[in-house]
């Protein structure tokens, strides 16, 4: 299935989880500003160390980093199916990759956005556990989604870690980055007519199946 997709969410709302599944069984290209950001700073570069800072007080970096990492990606890689997960979050991000994507001739089939309350995002964020490798990336729960040998990823078989933003009041700072932007953002798909809602406080598979059931056909 050619598809080119948004997930927009809180933090903790499974954005991760769900970007990683549609890319496994529909073959798109998983695009994380996140993850990108996470090697950038393991790399120690110079976006890196404008980046860290922010990361770790739970603040959004600059909309021009965000929009140059995901346009050099662009660059680098044409891609032509993917999920992006955590871009855009905030309308002007929007706003750039619809510029971005009309230079490529390329347009979004759906943007979805994955509702949870803040409580349940405190609690699973609480509990998250992520792989240390970062070309893995794939994040478990302790009390929702257990991985098979404990702290051990079963994808790639690297020890698990707690992410540095993942304490409770760095994620209180996410979760009001996120209200801050969020309504403008869901409004700007909304009257683009890309938007989904989807209750994103079912198990996995069913969020999975309920995203699936919810995207345009096309050839
Ligand atoms: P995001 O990418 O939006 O920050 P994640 O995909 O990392 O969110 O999910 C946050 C945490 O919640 C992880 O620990 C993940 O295992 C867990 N999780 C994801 N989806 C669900 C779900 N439907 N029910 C319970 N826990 C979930
Ligand atoms: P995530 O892995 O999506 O939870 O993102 C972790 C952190 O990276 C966020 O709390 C922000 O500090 C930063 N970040 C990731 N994506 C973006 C983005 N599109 N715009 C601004 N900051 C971002």
């Amino acid at each position: 299935m050619l598809m080119r997709l948004v997930l927009i969410g809180a933090p903790g709302s499974g954005k991760g989880t769900q970007a990683r599944k549609l890319c496994d069984r529909l073959g798109l290209l998983y695009i994380g500003t996140g993850d990108i950001l996470r090697e950038a700073i393991r790399q120690n570069s110079t976006v890196a160390r404008e980046a860290k800072p922010l990361i770790d007080a739970g603040r959004l970096v600059p909309d021009t980093m965000a929009n140059d990492m995901v346009a050099e990606l662009f660059r680098a890689r044409h891609p032509e199916q993917f999920v992006m997960d955590g871009y855009p979050r905030t309308y002007s991000q929007a706003i750039a990759l619809d510029a971005l994507l009309a230079q490529q001739f390329l347009k979004l089939d759906a943007v979805v956005d994955l509702a949870v309350s803040d409580d349940d995002v405190v609690r699973r964020i609480g509990s998250r556990r992520c792989c240390s490798n970062g070309a893995c990336g794939v994040c478990y729960n302790l009390e929702f989604q257990r991985p098979k040998l404990p702290n051990i990823c079963d994808r790639c078989g690297r020890a698990l870690m707690i992410r540095d933003d993942d304490g409770e009041a760095t994620v209180r700072t996410r979760l009001a980055e996120f209200h801050a932007n969020t309504d403008f953002l869901i409004e700007h798909y909304r009257r683009a007519g890309l938007l989904k809602e989807i209750s994103a406080t079912d198990p996995v598979e069913t969020i999975y199946q309920n995203i699936v059931k919810c995207l345009p056909e096309r050839g």
